[in-house]
């Protein structure tokens, strides 16, 4: 899918505008339980168009001062999108800092609409033509607070796309990323994961765009580590600031079925590890948690239980997700990763046979009454699986409403235990029968 950026100095409207774009999008994201997302990165659409967008605003730089603030905002534009939307402000007319946006982003080969905000009555509208001068060609006056010229705005993004030669890897191909915050050995792990005896395949049809990700194939099984290159770009000023990193772990995270959320030994846990594993459970992806310089911890026989103790409290909402103790660096216990994400990529493809699933479902249902609500009780008529990846079933019920959360949590635990779903959350829809 192509990334569209907005940039532009503050207050002239960035957030505004892209709440506008994504519309619902983001309140059905947030119905599924787990971790909200940042709203700085989401999926939209216009007409036929299918697109990621970026709000580079809500990336907050540190403590640099305002103008270096929105230059790395600008860099992060041009690193990561297709086409950027540079966005202005008519009430206050071209200003210095607009001007520095737009010798960044001249530097850049990529397409650039340029949007004048807050152009709320069609009077204002001969404002506008100062801003041809900041190079971009015509600029696209819009209301974000009245919802105007938003239209017009998206023709012309959606009118740069170019057709993109998506990879597309095959079914049988195990697709998984690396995500954590900075330092925690991602680059060191994926080395260690293509070490000498890993072939590494590039005749995997599509593997060609920029070379981002790393196709291998280990005991015939074929793997892409998606967006190699992303972890090994290492030096831009922006790497280390938290939402940036968000930000790259997302775009990895939608192209992956099993992601390893690694998490450095030494440094313990911190929020920024839960957060971003958070959006993998939310994704739907299988998880591993994989604890990195193992060897750096001074340890006795009680360490790894007791750590393993300690990210279980951390990570709750990931329950089912296995935990892989090794070394980038010594490569001490590399080899028991592999047989990890294999486990987990099958289960969270895994389909049941109807039969079995509705005998465990009634199982359940017999030892554990569903509950009631009001003198009414819930009614279970019929389970069945209807996706993979991550497996998802829908119960028919007599009424939605009448399934609690605790039961349904009941539920999904009794078919974790009959059919061993390690490694992928699952998911329960209950629907009224018709
Ligand atoms: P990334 O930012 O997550 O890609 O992290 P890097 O792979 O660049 O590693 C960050 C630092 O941690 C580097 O100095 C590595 O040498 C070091 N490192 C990586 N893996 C290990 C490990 O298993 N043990 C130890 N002791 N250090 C490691």
């Amino acid at each position: 899918k192509p990334v569209v950026a907005i940039v532009g100095r503050p207050n002239v409207g960035k957030s505004t505008i892209f709440n506008r774009i994504v519309g619902e999008r983001i309140s059905i994201v947030e119905d599924i339980p787990g971790i909200t997302r940042d709203r700085i990165y989401s999926s939209a659409e216009w007409l036929t168009h299918d697109f990621n967008i970026i709000d580079t605003g809500g990336i907050e730089i540190g403590d640099e001062p305002f103008l270096e603030q929105i230059r790395q905002q600008a860099e992060i534009a041009i690193d990561e999108a297709d086409v950027i939307i540079f966005m202005t402000n008519g009430r206050e007319g071209v200003t210095s800092a607009d001007e520095q946006v737009a010798k960044i982003l001249f530097r850049s080969s990529k397409p650039i609409v340029l949007a004048v905000n807050k152009v709320d009555n069609p009077d204002m509208k001969n404002q506008i033509y100062d801003f041809y001068s900041l190079g971009f060609g015509e600029p696209y006056p819009i209301s974000g607070s009245h919802g105007l010229g938003l239209g017009e705005m998206l023709d012309a993004v959606t009118k740069s796309f170019k057709p993109q030669d998506e990879v597309k890897y095959g079914d049988e191909v195990i697709k998984f990323s690396l995500i954590g915050r900075p330092n925690v050995g991602k680059s060191s792990l994926v080395n260690a994961l293509l070490g000498e005896d890993r072939v590494i395949v590039s005749d995997i049809a599509g593997t060609t765009r920029d070379a981002i990700d790393s196709p291998y194939k280990y005991d015939s099984q074929e793997y892409v580590i998606i967006d190699t290159a992303g972890m090994r770009k290492k030096g831009k000023v922006y790497e280390t600031t938290e939402k940036y990193s968000v930000l790259r772990a997302l775009r990895a995270i939608e192209r992956s079925d099993v992601v390893l959320v690694v998490i450095d030994a030494e440094e313990g846990i911190i929020d920024q590890d839960k957060k971003i594993a958070g959006y993998a459970h939310d994704a739907g992806r299988a998880v591993i948690m994989v604890v990195n310089k193992w060897d750096a911890v001074d340890k006795d026989d009680k360490t790894m239980d007791r750590f393993e103790k300690k990210l279980r409290d951390h990570f709750q909402f990931l329950d089912y997700a296995p935990v892989v103790f090794l070394s980038a660096l010594t490569k001490k216990r590399i080899h028991t990763l592999l047989p990890v994400i294999n486990m987990a990529s099958e289960n969270h493809s895994m389909r049941v046979q109807s039969s079995v699933l509705n005998e465990v479902v009634m199982d359940a249902v017999a030892m554990n009454p569903t509950p009631t609500d009001h003198g009414k009780r819930l009614k279970i008529f019929y389970a069945t699986q209807v996706a993979v990846k991550p497996p998802t079933f829908v119960i028919f019920v007599n009424e939605p409403e009448l399934m609690h959360f605790s039961y349904e949590r009941f539920l999904e635990n009794r078919i974790r235990e009959a059919f061993g779903f390690e490694g992928t959350p699952i998911r329960l829809i209950a629907r009224a029968r018709k």
